[in-house]
C-alpha cells in the first residue's frame, strides 16, 4: 500500500478505467450532496477504525466525503475535525439504532443504512430546522437470508413510498444501497447490483425520481459501475487493512 494519497489516486483511475469500460462519464463528483448532480460518480472513503488523522490526510489530498459505520466512533472524528467544518461531508452507512437517531440527525450529511420506517421518521423529526435535509439511503437485503440488515425487496416499495412522504424539507430520499455477499467472479459480483439497480428503476418507474445507487467496495467497484452505481463506498483500498 502507499500513502492515503497515492491510494486515493489508485483508486480514482480504476474507477476512470471502470466507467470507460461501461461507456460511462468518468466525472469524479466530490461531495454526493447535490440532487441531480450529472452522471458521474462519486467516491465515498469509508473511514471506519481509522483516526482522525487519516481523514486529514485524505482531505489534504482532495477527498471530501467520508463513510462511518459506528456513530459514537464517528461523532468523535468528526468533533476532533471540527477545524474543518462543513469542507467534510460525513455519511452514516452502518447499522442506525432508534437511541443514535439524534445524534446522526444533528451531525450527518447522508445515511445510507435505513430499513425501517421508524428510523426514518425519527431522524426527519430530530434533523434541526435550518440545517439541509438530512439526504437518505435505503438498504435492501440484496442476498436473502444470509444478511440480516436491509429491507426485503418484496417491502421495498411500501417502505419506499412510506419515507418518500416524509417533510422535504427535514429528509430526502435519494436511492439505496446494499451489501452483498462477497463475490469473487466477475459474473457473480455483478448478479446482486443488478438486481438493485433493477429495483430503483422499478421505484422510479413510480415516479421516485430516486438519483443514488450506494454500492461497490474495494473488492468489487468495477462490477458497481459497470451495473450503474453511483456512489462507491471505499475502505481498504484507500486507507489500508482494517
Ligand atoms: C467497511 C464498509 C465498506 C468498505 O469496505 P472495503 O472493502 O474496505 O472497501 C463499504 N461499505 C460498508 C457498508 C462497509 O461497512
Amino acid at each position: 500500500m502507499g500513502s492515503i494519497g497515492s491510494n486515493l489516486q489508485e483508486v480514482k483511475e480504476r474507477i476512470a478505467r471502470a466507467c470507460a469500460a461501461a461507456g460511462r462519464d468518468a466525472k469524479l463528483i466530490t461531495r454526493a450532496r447535490v440532487p441531480g448532480a450529472g452522471a458521474g460518480i462519486t467516491l465515498l472513503a469509508v473511514s471506519k477504525t481509522f483516526g482522525a488523522e487519516a481523514v486529514r490526510e485524505a482531505h489534504a489530498a482532495g477527498q471530501r466525503a467520508f463513510g462511518e459505520n459506528y456513530v459514537q466512533e464517528a461523532l468523535a472524528k468528526i468533533e476532533a475535525l471540527a477545524d474543518l467544518g462543513s469542507d467534510l461531508e460525513w455519511h452514516l452507512i452502518g447499522p442506525l439504532q432508534s437511541n443514535k437517531t439524534r445524534a446522526v440527525a444533528e451531525r450527518f450529511d447522508w445515511v445510507h443504512s435505513v430499513d425501517r420506517l421508524k428510523i426514518a421518521e425519527r431522524l426527519a423529526e430530530q434533523r434541526p430546522p435550518g440545517m439541509a435535509p438530512l439526504q437518505v439511503l435505503l438498504q435492501v437485503n440484496v442476498s436473502g437470508e444470509s444478511s440480516k440488515s436491509g429491507v426485503a425487496p418484496a417491502e421495498l416499495p411500501a417502505l419506499a413510498a412510506a419515507v418518500a412522504a416524509l417533510p422535504r424539507g427535514r429528509l430526502v430520499l435519494r436511492g439505496l444501497m446494499s451489501i452483498p455477499e462477497p463475490a469473487t467472479s466477475p459474473a457473480a459480483q455483478r448478479a446482486p447490483h443488478h438486481r438493485l439497480r433493477e429495483l430503483l428503476e422499478t421505484l422510479n418507474s413510480q415516479g421516485l425520481g430516486l438519483d443514488t445507487l450506494s454500492m461497490g467496495m474495494s473488492a468489487d467497484l468495477e462490477a458497481a459501475i459497470a451495473e450503474g452505481a453511483t456512489l462507491v463506498r471505499v475502505g481498504t483500498a484507500i486507507f489500508g487493512r482494517r
